[in-house]
């Protein structure tokens, strides 16, 4: 089974992916830590993250892999564990510009795609692009969403408990500034599927978005059984 998850930053799809592959036994794979990975490797490499030929060109040579349970899954970049540095601002705004390059989605989507195939009872993978572009086929498709604010919130403390510190403004700043990006690229943007299931999550807790997205689940493994 393949379940799709897109959305903007800070609508939950990480958390509530997490939960979804733990309780369904699936591959959890979060694609955003793959291009925060890629970003990184270019980073490393000092060169210009305008310069989309320098940058496709160290993500193509460069190992991305994921590893371990959904609670501590660990990214590795040419064999280094790398899951605390791709969490920094600098990182996501990077993986942000990185994102919009043709060659480097290219590359991604093939290595998303070949885990997802590979493992044997199916996978959660979580994105912006996943449900139009990596697995069009899902069985299953959320799009979860939330208001900005209730995103920037979120996202703040999260980064507050990680020891970064930021304002909530500059976090509402930093995830608009992404999600324009992600909405208006000329590849992939983000949008929504036609199958897909949207979730606002701005007033939901999370028990109740998981208990939506398994109902929704169960549907369709009844309709397939
Ligand atoms: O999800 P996360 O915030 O970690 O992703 C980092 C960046 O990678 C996003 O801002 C987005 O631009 C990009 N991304 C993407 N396609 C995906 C996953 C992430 O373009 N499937």
């Amino acid at each position: 089974m393949i379940i799709a998850i897109d959305g903007p930053s800070g609508a939950g799809k990480s958390t509530l992916g997490k939960m979804l592959a733990k309780e369904l036994g699936l591959l959890y794979l979060d694609t955003g830590a793959m291009y925060r990975a890629g970003a990184l490797a270019a980073i490393r490499q000092n060169v210009s993250l305008d310069d989309a030929r320098a940058v496709s060109r160290i993500v193509q040579g460069a190992e991305i892999a994921l590893e371990g349970e959904p609670d501590a899954l660990r990214v590795l970049l040419d064999g280094e564990d790398v899951s605390s540095e791709i969490r920094t601002l600098k990182v996501a705004q990077a993986a942000s510009v990185v994102s919009t390059i043709s060659d480097v989605r290219r590359r991604m989507v093939e290595l998303q795609r070949s885990i997802g195939e590979s493992s044997p009872n199916g996978c959660v993978l979580e994105g912006r692009d996943i449900g139009s572009v990596v697995f069009p086929n899902a069985d299953v498709k959320f799009f979860l969403t939330a208001k900005p604010e209730a995103r920037a919130r979120r996202r703040y403390e999260e980064d507050k408990a990680k020891g970064h510190i930021s304002t909530y403004e500059k976090t509402l700043a930093e995830i608009n500034e992404r999600d324009q990006r992600d909405v208006s690229r000329s590849d992939s943007p983000l949008t929504i599927s036609d199958e897909a299931e949207v979730i606002d999550t701005s007033d939901l807790d999370l028990t109740e978005v998981f208990e939506q997205m398994m109902s929704k689940v169960r549907e369709k493994k009844g309709a397939a059984a």
